[in-house]
């Protein structure tokens, strides 16, 4: 008899534990500073209103996992997908994201400024905000940067891995160096950074180069975000984040929002899909080829590469240690979530789409955070980078 009112007196405990990690998780502010769901399935005419089994996003799932706050990446490969340019494909995209706020009015809501911000959570609306995810997407002209930002643009990154005529990227600073005609940021970069500052666009470091990186800090007058970027000193990939970049993060105020990509989370999964894109991969593809033609190729080989890495899927834990990293390593106030759902091929095992955030906030409680730093990692320091960029 004893032993069952230990059994039950435990049973309680461990409940109502899981109750105020859900109260916490649900009552916070929680900000997903990334997410590519109008480049993945928006733009194909797929219905985000309503819940789909593809895809990673939703309203119905959004509400679920408790995200109030979702910055809207604009984003276009290194080709345009319109004849008449990137641009044309930025406000094509962002069209797409206005009609879905209009077929949504009860659910969603644009915001330009943070009292919007504010007034759409505290209606328990969705609050929409734009970033621009690459600079190619201003086709060098500063005109444009100012049409996208009356247009609803809050953050742009200044490159995507492709490098622009005054930007270069992470990508093709480790990997194509010798070809680069100039790295880092140019006079006119500079200007284009200035210019975000004066009309309140967050100026966003994920995918630039560090020689990039530490222009744009140099240059800036407000708190950088990197939208979506994790901790090369944990998974050491060409667009994670440095000891000393984190640590001029912080000086500058700003905030690094951790991407739940496995491959840039556990250097395992990163090693073995380096080798499938490698050596292996082509063996493999070279005797696969022998029977198929090109489409059904490719099929067999998605299929063969997604259930090679399948069992190397880091822990949810895994993706935390960034975030602790960044907490030991400079204090609570400068990291975030920057999920890069919809934009990326594998996530850790058990967070499959947008309903799962609420496990990142059990691993945080399980590792004593304090409900304080916890509020601050969901959206604390996000809000306070929105409002220290932000005209009003
Ligand atoms: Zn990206």
């Amino acid at each position: 008899m004893k032993s069952f009112f230990t059994f039950l007196f435990l049973g309680i405990i461990v409940c109502s534990h899981a109750q105020s990690v859900k109260k916490l998780h649900y009552k916070a502010i929680l900000i997903d500073t990334h997410n590519d769901v109008l480049s993945s399935s928006v733009l194909e005419g797929k219905d985000i209103s309503h819940r789909l089994t593809t895809g990673h996003s939703d309203l119905d799932r959004w509400k679920e996992g408790g995200l109030d706050v979702q910055f809207f990446s604009v984003w276009t490969d290194k080709s345009p997908r319109n004849k008449e340019g990137f641009f044309k494909d930025a406000n094509q995209e962002i069209d797409s994201l206005e009609i879905l706020i209009l077929r949504n009015p009860t659910r969603m809501t644009l915001a330009t400024n943070y009292k919007q911000v504010k007034k759409g959570i505290k209606q328990k609306k969705l609050v929409a905000l734009i970033g621009v995810e690459g600079g190619h997407m201003i086709e060098g002209d500063i005109a444009k940067l100012d049409s996208l930002y009356k247009r609803g643009m809050r953050y742009m990154t200044l490159t995507w891995n492709n490098s622009t005529s005054w930007a270069t990227s992470a990508m093709d600073e480790t990997e194509h160096a010798d070809s680069l005609k100039h790295k880092g940021l140019t006079d006119f970069g500079k200007q284009i950074v200035r210019r975000m500052n004066e009309l309140g666009v967050i100026v966003d470091l994920s995918h630039v180069g560090e020689k990039t990186f530490y222009d744009a800090i140099a240059t800036t007058s407000k708190p950088v975000m990197l939208s979506h970027s994790s901790v090369w000193n944990i998974c050491p990939v060409f667009r994670n984040v440095k000891d000393d970049q984190i640590r001029a993060v912080a000086k500058n105020g700003g905030v690094i929002d951790i991407n739940f990509y496995s491959g840039f989370i556990d250097s395992t999964f990163a090693k073995k899909m380096a080798v499938l894109e490698g050596t292996e991969g082509k063996r493999i593809k070279d005797s696969l080829g022998l029977g198929y033609d090109q489409a059904k190729l490719n099929q067999v080989w998605n299929k063969y590469f997604h259930d090679q890495l399948e069992p190397y899927r880091p822990t949810i834990s895994k993706l935390v240690d960034h975030i602790d990293y960044i907490v030991k390593l400079v204090g609570d106030d400068y990291v975030g979530i920057g999920s890069d759902f919809d934009g990326v091929s594998s996530l850790p095992a058990g967070l499959d789409d947008v309903t799962k955030y609420p496990l990142i906030t059990e691993e945080l409680k399980r590792r004593g955070y304090s409900n304080k730093s916890i509020r601050k990692i969901l959206g604390g320091n996000v809000l306070r980078v929105m409002k220290a960029n932000f005209k009003n």
